[in-house]
């Protein structure tokens, strides 16, 4: 509002209010808003201005924002949410694994520190169970709190601020604002239904020599679409050729709704260049933060070396998840959640083929959470999402995926979390905003 108010972009009184708040001038209430802070006039006198000693050269710039999308629904429960990426509530058997977190927190030894490189047991669970061919040892795994603590160790790692790497564009928003912190400069790769591009990766790798690829080859947040198997094993060929890493993120992989997806890239992967990541996040439960490396021995050495920075994954977690996934049926289990997520895409799906003479496009999907729906020309998504919010529906604005705005505009739709009617609900809101906004 105020920023129409003003006549400025939204950008900048976000900035102004960042200011504002890093000078301590006001204050941020998790889901109320920003209030004026009351200072005594002594506290400004030879205050840091955080801001400005602060080294992450993207926290002042990057247009997308985890905290900005994970406060909002979560605090806001009457919202129907397409927002969040994670899994749905009523996918999760709260009870069930409650009796293994009482397990767990009866072990003395859940108290300790673990292993730098986690829980034996659940990386030998891991190896044995998630299907990638290339791993054979637990000492290729690593956990970590969550996959997103996964990437910025081997963002780290593999790259300095100034750096240039590659990655498909639109992408995870959570991989492009950790690269933008640090510094990076991303070159986009265009993708097309079959996935990333990948003989115009190979023009990128003659001329930039990136320091990696960073890619969601299967069921891509936020597109949906899945890399083709030729294009992996091209994809494959090529960082053998020019000696590049993969960082291959992997969140979505046992949540097909049809046919299983082409196998990761990593099981094409004699050369030990692709640095595997997956998450416990979407198929159990995202606030336990339990993720993983797989990798070469010699590069997962050098993320417990990392690791040993933060000490280690909490301990009570690793212990409760693996004694559960050893107990438990996880394909059952994984067969049930497909079965729910099935209806609910193919619910969201029928309402978005009725928008179509709306002006709306997308691809259908087959896997994971999303549909990356392109709206009629000369909407703007932000303000669709804004007015979204008012109606009670949270969505995102394509634009957090993006380097920069798109020409077409594009809403990111997850249909993991509400019921069917919900999902319908939902998508009446749409429908009535999208043709008001051709109305006016
Ligand atoms: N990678 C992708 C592609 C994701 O969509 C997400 C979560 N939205 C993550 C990584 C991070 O997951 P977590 O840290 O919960 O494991």
């Amino acid at each position: 509002k105020l920023s129409s108010q003003l006549g400025v972009s939204r950008n900048t009184v976000v900035k102004a209010f960042d200011e504002l708040q890093a000078e301590g001038f006001i204050e941020s209430r998790m889901g109320s808003g920003r209030y004026v802070e009351p200072l005594p006039p002594e506290r400004s006198l030879g205050r840091i201005n955080w801001q400005e000693v602060s080294q992450l050269s993207a926290l002042q710039t990057t247009p997308c924002n985890m905290a900005e999308m994970l406060n909002k629904p979560v605090l806001s429960p009457e919202l129907i949410n397409f927002a969040h990426g994670d899994g749905g509530k009523h996918t999760w058997n709260f009870s069930q694994f409650a009796e293994y977190v009482k397990r767990a927190a009866e072990k003395p030894h859940s108290y300790y520190f673990h292993t730098i490189s986690g829980y034996l047991p659940l990386r030998e669970w891991i190896v044995k169970q998630m299907g990638v061919s290339q791993i054979h040892s637990p000492d290729q795994v690593m956990i970590t709190s969550g996959s997103q603590e996964a990437l910025f160790f081997i963002a780290t790692l593999l790259a300095k601020p100034g750096d240039t790497i590659a990655t498909e564009m639109p992408t995870y928003f959570g991989s492009l604002q950790l690269f933008q912190s640090l510094g990076l400069r991303i070159i986009p790769l265009p993708m097309d239904k079959d996935g990333m591009k990948v003989d115009v990766l190979e023009g990128v790798l003659a001329r930039y020599r990136p320091k990696f690829v960073y890619t969601v080859p299967t069921f891509h947040n936020p597109t949906g679409v899945t890399l083709s198997l030729a294009r992996r094993k091209r994809l494959v060929a090529l960082s053998e050729q020019y000696r590049i890493p993969i960082i291959e993120d992997d969140a979505y992989r046992h949540l097909h709704m049809g046919k299983e997806p082409p196998p990761p890239l990593k099981s094409f992967d004699d050369s030990g260049n692709i640095i595997y990541v997956n998450t416990f996040s979407k198929i159990l439960f995202p606030g336990l933060r339990i993720g993983w490396i797989a990798a070469s021995r010699p590069f997962i050495q050098m993320c417990s070396r990392m690791k040993e920075l933060s000490i280690t994954t909490n301990t009570l977690g690793q212990i409760a998840i693996a004694d559960f996934l050893m107990e438990q049926n996880i394909e059952k289990h994984l067969a049930k959640v497909r079965t729910i997520y099935r209806t609910q895409s193919q619910a969201m799906q029928k309402h978005l083929v009725r928008m179509k003479p709306l002006g709306v496009h997308f691809e259908p999907t087959s896997g994971g959470f999303y549909y990356w729906v392109s709206l009629p020309e000369g909407m703007n998504a932000r303000e669709l999402m804004q007015r979204c919010h008012q109606r009670g529906l949270s969505i995102v604005s394509g634009d957090m995926f993006l380097l920069r705005e798109a020409i077409q505009p594009y809403v990111r739709l997850c249909y993991s979390h509400e019921t069917e009617e919900e999902i319908a609900r939902g998508m009446e809101i749409m429908d009535e905003l999208l043709r008001e906004g051709k109305e006016r």
